[in-house]
């Protein structure tokens, strides 16, 4: 049986967030009580620890965050995203072909589905959540298990092996994404990648990186899905 673990990002390749910057700045100002914007930095890519610490380096206020306030920062975070998203304040939703392609990759035996992604677990599983994705994915690594991206992907095929009670080699692991962060963590795991365009870099410019595979978006399951398994 042809069997495949395949590892989407959330923010940019499955998702999209409508206003997730003001429940973001609200957490920073509630643990720090500080002003700090997510808007005066790139966070795609990266991980929520480091685009904190950016946040903080753009505006060139020196904070440190000690375990005990990057714990509360992580609380006030989840807080801040389930009342906006209660309040209709802030909306998750799948990008285009997402639905039908995590539906179409469930019915496929052999075919685990998981995430790698910069968020912090609780956020990023409320996420999933509110995108209608909470079904599907859910087990993986995020930004809470490690700040650097890179030793994410080898995390998640980790507690993969413990579900399905072996582990796979790193070349039947796709890691998907929509940044060149993603490629890297690819590479430096041996793991396949494919790229979509539907974040912030065009197909084109994604395209010159070589990943294994690039599409522009979702929209042709049948092409991802081929461009997964082939
Ligand atoms: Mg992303």
């Amino acid at each position: 049986m042809l069997e495949r673990l395949i590892l989407f990002d959330l923010d940019g390749t499955l998702i999209r967030s409508l206003n997730g910057f003001i429940a973001f700045n609200e957490a920073i100002y509630k643990t720090f009580g500080l002003s700090g914007d997510i808007r005066t930095v790139i966070p795609d890519g990266n991980t929520d620890p480091l685009i904190l610490e950016d946040i903080f380096t753009a505006a060139n206020m020196k904070v440190e965050i000690t375990e005990e306030k990057w714990r509360a920062f992580a609380q006030n975070l989840y807080e801040s995203y389930t009342d906006a998203i209660q309040r209709g304040l802030m909306r998750v939703f799948p990008l285009p072909g997402v639905l039908e392609l995590v539906r179409k990759l469930a019915e496929v035996k052999g075919i685990y589905q998981g995430v790698v992604t910069g968020n912090l677990e609780k956020t990023g599983r409320l996420k999933l959540e509110a995108a209608g994705l909470g079904a599907y994915l859910g087990l993986g690594a995020y930004g809470s298990d490690s700040r650097n991206r890179n030793v994410l992907p080898g995390i998640a095929k980790e507690r993969w092996a413990g579900v399905i009670g072996k582990p796979l080699p790193s070349r039947h692991c796709t890691i998907v994404g929509d940044t060149p962060k993603d490629l890297d963590a690819a590479r430096k795991n041996h793991m396949r990648c494919l790229l979509v365009g539907s974040g912030r870099y065009a197909v084109e410019e994604l395209g010159l990186l070589k990943p294994d595979a690039c599409l522009p978006d979702f929209t042709d399951t049948k092409a991802v899905v081929e461009a997964l398994l082939g």
